[in-house]
């Protein structure tokens, strides 16, 4: 069988410019204020990459993994942890950074979490929204684009660990 040919949906440029307009955003709403990034792991890390180059000095970067995919395509709803946050967040503005929020069920499990470790504020940035998908509402302060109900891969997101590097967002054509 040939090679799947990926469609674009989001290309780079677009997807720039609109990082450089939240992460405007951001600047203002923290105005100088420590804020440590929270990337989930693996799919957030370049959104997390090239949104923390737009931010000042006083942002700490961090990382936790979640698992529920397994490598399929479709949320098992169970979430486990399994890489945890390095930095005591307690106190602090926390900013958690993800590359799209399906169903729903993995950001309000870790907003459950770290809402335990008493953060001086909790939101979140997602790169994409799937709101067609959504079981569980999760407050998305800023997002980058809603886009509809189909399984994306690209700038960071991946289909069994492949196409992670694309620059743009795009859907996978089985030929
Ligand atoms: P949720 O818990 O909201 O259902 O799923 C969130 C996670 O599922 C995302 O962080 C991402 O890892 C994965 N996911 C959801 N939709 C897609 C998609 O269209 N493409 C890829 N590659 N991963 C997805």
């Amino acid at each position: 069988m040939s090679e799947p040919t990926i469609e674009v949906l989001i290309d780079a440029n677009t997807l720039q410019a609109r990082i450089a307009e939240l992460a405007t955003q951001i600047r203002k709403d923290y105005d100088g204020k420590p804020l440590v990034l929270v990337g989930v792991l693996k799919g957030s890390f370049l959104f997390l990459a090239d949104l923390c180059k737009h931010l000042d000095n006083n942002v700490i970067i961090d990382f936790l993994q979640t698992s529920s995919y397994h490598g399929g395509r479709s949320t098992t709803g169970v979430v486990q942890i399994r890489k945890d946050v390095d930095v005591n967040i307690e106190g602090v503005d926390v900013l958690l950074v993800e590359d799209i929020v399906d169903t729903g069920t993995t950001l309000s499990h870790l907003i459950d979490l770290l809402g335990t470790r008493k953060p001086a504020s909790l939101k979140i940035a997602s790169l994409l929204s799937k709101p067609e998908a959504r079981r569980v509402e999760v407050p998305v302060e800023y997002l980058g684009f809603e886009i509809e109900n189909v399984f994306v891969v690209g700038y960071g997101l991946d289909d069994a660990e492949k196409y992670r590097q694309l620059p743009y967002i795009g859907v996978v054509k089985d030929s």
